[in-house]
């Protein structure tokens, strides 16, 4: 059976064909740059990398015609007939959806009511769908949400404590994201621990980042929030701040509203805190050469990072598993450690030359009280599951 696993972004459209239940990638690629003359096209399958430059993709619907046509034309399927079903990621599900769903009309009408808590992805996801929904009628087609594996928090922990209308007038609230990400990484850590209660925070840590307390299998607290700017310093998002910095760089600066949350949002965290690049391989690098303003990137993040740590490890009451996951999380030993060092008194310790290898591992020490692993996350294997799963109701 083969399942395509659908991201869309604003300008971007990421897949992954897989084999289902094998779980096996058949090809995966991306249109880049859609609404431009110079979109870019990366195909990968059977081991061969396919790069299309300069291509004229205006919209969604034919950047979807040319992921389509790759796959025909290079012989990854010989049909479309081939291809069972079509999982989207979509970010914001808000508390209409608590598990995936298979999508129809009403569905796609309700994904969009809640496009003013997520401006910046859910409508680009709905675009995404269209398209896929009118090049594969007849194939089911199921929305995978970011925030549903958060649905189980307990309301002390998902609301603010601002007046309680603007939860009920307007779903003020923590929704959390990546859940996709914290389920997997989660699933797999529980399995390790091979008994039925268990402790884990799940770190990922990518150019967006959060941390999640999974207590017993469920989601019980998350770092982000109403959107994705809440929490620690990431690639370019700020974490959390005090509210009133819109204020003081009105006065200052004469920032509009929409102007400082742009900052927060796309020039703050490792880029914002170095001033050189939001990716973590050029601030390490840097900070390793003596930069002191990257070197303070990662000692905030690693920081606030370890506040979290804690204050998680409170509310779970112990803790069995930490474990990091994405980009950063699976490939920066610096960052891991760096996080480490601080919640040393937790009893939480890793041995360095672990820490330094790759790949699926433990990284901690014999006598440390909570097992530390390096877990490489699988999205697009998770929404395919949820494909499956839903097809066999449908
Ligand atoms: P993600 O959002 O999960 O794709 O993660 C993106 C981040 O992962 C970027 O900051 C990259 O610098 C980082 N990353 C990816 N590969 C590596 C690597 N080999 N070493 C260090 N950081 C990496």
């Amino acid at each position: 059976m083969k399942i395509l696993s659908v991201n869309a972004g604003s300008s971007s459209l990421k897949f992954q064909l897989l084999q289902m239940p094998e779980e096996i990638e058949i090809s995966s690629g991306l249109v880049e740059r859609i609404g431009n003359k110079n979109a870019e096209f990366t195909l990968k399958f059977n081991g061969n990398k396919q790069v299309l430059k300069d291509l004229v993709v205006l919209d969604h619907s034919v950047a979807v015609d040319l992921v389509i046509k790759g796959l025909l034309q290079n012989k990854v399927i010989q049909s479309l007939d081939e291809i069972d079903g079509v999982g989207h990621r979509v970010v914001q599900g808000g508390e209409l959806f608590k598990d995936s769903v298979v999508i129809d009309d009403d569905v796609v009408i309700k994904i969009a009511s809640l496009n003013d808590l997520a401006p910046l992805h859910n409508p680009a996801n709905i675009i995404g769908i269209n398209a896929f929904r009118k090049a594969l009628p007849n194939v089911i087609q199921v929305a995978v949400f970011d925030t549903t594996f958060h649905q189980t928090m307990p309301k002390e922990n998902f609301l603010y404590g601002v007046p309680y209308e603007w939860y009920e007038k307007h779903g003020v609230r923590k929704y959390g994201f990546h859940g996709t990400s914290h389920q997997y990484v989660s699933q797999l850590a529980h399995q390790r621990l091979n008994k039925e209660n268990t402790k884990i925070i799940v770190a990922h840590i990518g150019n967006g980042a959060s941390l999640t307390a999974v207590l017993n299998g469920k989601s019980i607290d998350t770092s982000m929030g109403l959107t994705p700017l809440e929490g620690f310093p990431m690639g370019t998002r700020s974490g959390n701040v005090d509210p009133a910095i819109f204020q003081l760089m009105q006065q200052k600066e004469g920032y509009s509203l929409e102007k400082t949350l742009n900052e927060l949002n796309k020039s703050s965290g490792y880029l914002g805190i170095s001033g050189i690049s939001h990716d973590s391989r050029d601030i390490v690098q840097a900070a390793e050469a003596g930069n002191e303003r990257a070197q303070l990137a990662i000692d905030i993040q690693a920081k606030r990072i370890a506040d979290y740590i804690a204050s998680y490890y409170v509310l779970l009451g112990g803790l069995d598993a930490l474990v990091f996951t994405a980009g950063i999380g699976e490939n920066a030993k610096e960052v891991r450690e760096a996080v480490c060092k601080r919640v040393e008194v937790l009893g939480i310790k890793i041995d360095a030359e672990l820490n330094n290898s790759r790949g699926d591992k433990e990284i901690s020490r014999k006598d440390s009280l909570v097992k530390v692993w390096v877990i490489p996350t699988n999205e697009e294997v998770m929404i395919a599951r949820d494909v499956i799963r839903l097809q066999k109701h449908n």
